[in-house]
């Protein structure tokens, strides 16, 4: 198989290009048409030689994302379920504005991207976990979840933050009756404050392709913080995120500050200590749940292997090497890991690791059992880590409405096709 075009990094494209004997300033119209204007056809690529076209063709892929369908949700979160190539289905987010959760001003537009096909850790809240692991997202399947959504955003009417439902056909082998419908998509508020930031970032945009081509509009970076949190663990796929993230990092790629980087993991302790030794110092986020071994071995797996004292220790060494907030993601669970008790060894680590803690109310997940526990506990639960000098905030779930907890629309629509494909088959 023919390695993807979004795979390379510049040093490798630099490498082939010389070995091609092409010019420098070939690559860089190269780069602009896959990152800048985020071009879906070699064709597209006006300004290079019918013969550097044709060489890329042959080397090379150059596979967009298949948009499944999008859903808008009231608060404007608005979440994307793709199709790969093997056609699995994966899930990226994108959140307008981030309220602050990872230092940022709330004036961001976050995406949430995906790693894996589902996920090998069973967390026992998790949809993402409930069909086990399929495989490791590629390279450029991380890539593309950004350039995808920018290519969305680009396509759209200037002005047009309206409700989308744009179910496209895409899904040939589902029955009339299996189709998620326009009624199935709630309908989102007008966002102009985003669109505003985003013309206000088109007006500085200069273009380097030569003048008298012919170029897609292209529209200002939409995507200034990414999140790792989406379907997969991250620090499972180490060496495709890593490589995936310096793509997205760098000037001639997505351009995203590695600090407005953040991954998050159950917890594998030593790749934490692995990803202390990159030159790119991103944000981390631990999905803690729980801080006592106790708790976390009665939700997540992962924790027998590397229990607490080993995770907080590899933290530890993270934070000496890279400095930098960590922030503990605990989802509060009704009856598992709410009660005002646990918050006495959850301040205790985040004062131990100047860790900021992020409340997130628990997101019901069909077939399972666990509930969020009711606004009264939650508020007490934070108001607890408070008194005991914690940093804390309780997020008020952004796309709860959309299914946007990490997996559930991929699950969805996988058992909704599930009679299908066995048709196929
Ligand atoms: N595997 C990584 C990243 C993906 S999960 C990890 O576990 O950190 C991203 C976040 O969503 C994690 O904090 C995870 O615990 C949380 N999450 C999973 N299912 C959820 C649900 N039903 N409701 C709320 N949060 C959920
Ligand atoms: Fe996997 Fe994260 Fe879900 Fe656990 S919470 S099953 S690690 S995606």
């Amino acid at each position: 198989m023919i390695a993807d075009i979004k795979s390379q990094t510049r040093e490798e494209l630099e490498a082939t290009f010389k070995a091609w004997s092409q010019p420098a300033y070939r690559l860089s119209q190269l780069l602009e048409w896959l990152y800048v204007h985020r071009v879906t056809e070699w064709e597209a690529m006006t300004n290079l030689p019918k013969t550097l076209r044709e060489l890329l063709r042959e080397n090379f892929s150059l596979q967009p994302l298949e948009l499944v369908c999008q859903r808008g949700s009231r608060d404007a979160t608005r979440k994307f379920l793709w199709r790969l190539a093997d056609r699995s289905l994966i899930e990226s987010v994108l959140l307008p504005a981030n309220p602050s959760l990872y230092g940022e001003p709330a004036d961001r537009h976050t995406l949430c991207v995906s790693t894996q096909v589902g996920c090998a850790y069973g967390c026992k809240f998790c949809a993402s976990g409930l069909d086990g692991w399929k495989r490791n997202l590629r390279v450029e399947e991380i890539v593309e979840q950004v350039a995808a959504v920018e290519r969305w955003n680009a396509a759209r009417p200037v002005g047009d933050w309206s409700p989308q439902e744009s179910i496209t056909d895409l899904l040939p082998n589902v029955a009339d009756e299996k189709r998620p419908t326009r009624e199935a998509f709630p309908r989102v508020l007008d966002f102009p404050q985003a669109r505003r930031q985003v013309d206000s970032e088109s007006a500085g945009f200069e273009s380097t392709v030569e003048s008298g081509a012919t170029v897609p509009s292209a529209a200002a970076r939409l995507i200034n913080n990414l999140v790792i949190m989406g379907m997969g663990e991250p620090l499972a796929n180490y060496d495709h995120l890593l490589k995936a993230l310096k793509i997205l990092n760098a000037a001639w790629g997505g351009g995203i500050g590695a600090r407005k980087i953040t991954i998050s993991t159950s917890g594998l302790a030593p790749q934490i200590r692995k990803l202390a030794g990159e030159p790119l110092q991103f944000r981390l986020a631990i999905s803690l749940h729980g801080a006592t071994d106790e708790t976390r071995n009665r939700l997540m797996p992962v924790n027998r292997r590397y229990p607490l004292r080993e995770l907080i220790a590899a933290c530890e060494y993270y934070q000496a090497k890279k400095g930098g907030l960590i922030t503990f993601e605990y989802i509060l669970i009704a009856g598992v890991n709410d009660a005002i008790a646990e918050t006495k060894s959850l301040a205790q680590l985040a004062r131990r690791l100047h860790a900021k803690v992020n409340l997130i109310p628990y997101n019901r997940v069909e077939g399972l059992d666990w509930a969020r526990p009711d606004e009264a506990r939650q508020e007490a639960f934070l108001a607890a880590l408070e008194k005991q000098k914690v940093t804390a905030t309780l997020r008020r779930e952004k796309g709860h409405d959309i299914a946007a907890a990490c997996g559930q629309l991929r699950l969805q629509t996988e058992r909704e096709l599930a009679p299908v494909k066995t048709g196929e088959a």
